[in-house]
């Protein structure tokens, strides 16, 4: 599923009319007008026949490096040994990158001296180069801008919580998805990541944090000073890079020293819901949690806002984040960017109870969270007394419903804000 013939690169999305029935409520009755997805100062990237492009194939480029965290431990114990080193030394790396989070040699005196450059450079080539970090007045939430082998940049975003520290991974270098209210879908797809691209985020966050640079720790918080909980929400369509997010995810719950000993439930993976690959998901038996960016309730409004929709529709996405939660028996989150005039509206709340609860009861739970400006874009978040009124009818239709905090925004590091930006370009471009 992770790579598509070009023919479903781009797919109708205007055609379709909503066809649902909606309840009374419905907005010719609602006073609320509805705003149409148009932007300013970007426009959407179509194909010949006017319709939003999906890009699903990675871009061909250079290969990144391959880098330990790439490798099984067994293919690790080969390489070392193609190196001219005896297999144990690669247990030895990995003790070094997993626990430690190094890669410098200088750091590894139990290594024979005479080839431990060459060897480390064999092993743990450099995949991040840092261009430029962000934080917060506090401390407590960083944003990483990093430059790979290729020239292509990437963000994440480190933020500390009262008794967990979450990174905010990307997947994919830009992204495919093309949707119109997200900074990242805006500059189309650059490439997947590889595996060690991915992990290498979480190795240097964590080393951060291991010299004392996140700040905002409260004085009776004794949790791990390390990345606790990691969400698939930077720049990327995941399960379109699904095969290396997978094997992160695999080194991310790897006991220490093969991998970095976290705990599956402490991962996110959220998607705009590539169906087929939400179904292969929930047969890994990894039970990661997992979220599905719904955004609109009908296929009407998810057609413009999510233009995969095209492929695969509302009702199809939440049979596949059911069969989520039937197969792993973990709650399913729906994301949901409340848009002010635009998916907002009381009706809609209604309707996505609605449809949640004809699925059962107890198996998901709603995350609003207030949209996040991004650079020319017209649409904002919606008013706060909308907001609430949004997650009371959903509280009330017994849909657990939890307003989302947007941590970062002002180092533009909120979600759908991940953006290089031509600021970042020159940056990168200096440092090169
Ligand atoms: N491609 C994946 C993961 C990256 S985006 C996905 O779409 O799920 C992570 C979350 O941020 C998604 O729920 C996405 O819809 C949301 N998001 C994107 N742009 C946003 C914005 N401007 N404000 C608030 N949330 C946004």
């Amino acid at each position: 599923m992770t790579e598509k013939p070009a023919s479903v690169r781009a797919t109708r999305i205007t055609a379709l009319r909503d066809t649902q029935v909606r309840p009374a409520t419905a907005p010719a009755a609602s006073a609320a007008p509805q705003v149409r997805p148009t932007t300013e100062g970007w426009t959407q990237q179509k194909d010949d026949e006017g319709r939003p492009l999906l890009q699903f194939a990675s871009p061909k480029r250079g290969k990144p490096p391959v880098h330990l965290a790439d490798l099984t431990p067994d293919e690790r114990v080969e390489k070392v040994k193609e190196l001219g080193l005896p297999g144990f030394r690669a247990k030895q790396l990995a003790t070094h990158y997993f626990t430690h989070y190094t890669s410098d040699p200088a750091e590894m005196t139990d290594l024979p001296a005479a080839q431990r450059e060459e060897f480390v450079a064999g092993m743990l080539p450099p995949l991040l180069t840092e261009v430029r970090r962000l934080e917060t007045d506090r401390g407590d939430t960083i944003k990483f801008l990093w430059r790979l082998h290729d020239g292509a940049l990437v963000e994440s975003v480190l933020m500390r919580y009262p008794g967990r520290i979450t990174l905010c991974v990307s997947s994919q270098a830009g992204c495919g998805m093309n949707c119109p209210f997200c900074a990242t879908g805006q500059a189309g797809l650059t490439r997947n990541m590889s595996t060690a691209e991915i992990i290498e985020q979480i190795v240097r966050a964590n080393r951060l944090i291991a010299d004392g640079g996140l700040g905002g720790k409260k004085a009776d918080d004794h949790s791990m000073e390390r990345v606790s909980n990691i969400v698939f929400m930077g720049m990327g369509e995941p399960l379109a890079n699904y095969k290396r997010v997978m094997d992160a995810v695999r080194v991310m719950v790897a006991p220490q020293p093969q991998g970095l000993g976290m705990s599956a439930r402490g991962i996110t993976v959220s998607t705009v819901g590539l169906v087929p690959a939400i179904r292969k998901l929930a047969d890994e038996d990894i039970p990661v949690t997992f979220a599905l960016s719904l955004h609109a309730p009908d296929d009407e409004l998810r057609d413009e806002l999510i233009p995969v929709n095209s492929r695969w529709k509302v009702d199809e996405a939440l049979d596949a984040a059911r069969g989520y939660f039937e197969k792993t028996g973990r709650r399913v989150s729906i994301e949901y960017a409340l848009i002010k005039d635009m998916n907002d509206h009381a009706w809609r709340a209604d309707l996505l109870a609605d449809k949640l609860n004809a699925r059962g009861r107890g198996w998901v739970h709603v995350n609003p969270i207030p949209l996040n400006p991004t650079p020319g874009s017209i649409w904002t978040a919606s008013e706060k007394p909308v907001q609430d009124e949004f997650v009371r009818r959903l509280n009330d239709a017994g849909i657990p419903t939890t307003l989302r905090d947007t941590r970062g925004k002002e180092i533009d590091g909120a979600c759908g804000q991940l953006v290089a930006t031509t600021e970042d370009e020159a940056a990168a471009a200096a440092m090169a």
